[in-house]
């Protein structure tokens, strides 16, 4: 499993990985939660009883905080309509 960097907003490392589930919804959010600033990461969506993809949670984790060899985009790069499907 890809390592995790670490919190872009406190530098926590204390990270875990929180499985959102909507009831009116037949998709489920997971998402890596900083659990000393509470943020969250972007939600990977999956849907009926498919596994806690933890692989996908941590790769969009690591992307929004960016690396020293791999920063984050600027604001001002990144398509607005990003989140939107
Ligand atoms: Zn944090």
């Amino acid at each position: 499993m890809k390592p995790l960097e670490l919190c872009p907003f406190c530098g926590g490392a204390d990270l875990k990985f929180t499985d959102l589930k909507f009831d009116h919804q037949q998709t489920r959010l997971t998402h890596v939660v900083c659990t000393m600033c509470q943020s969250l990461g972007p939600g990977v969506e999956m849907t009926g009883d498919q596994e806690l993809d933890e692989t996908a949670a941590i790769v969009m984790w690591n992307r929004r905080a960016g690396t020293p060899t791999d920063p984050a985009p600027p604001p001002e790069l990144v398509p607005k309509d990003l989140d939107k499907n």
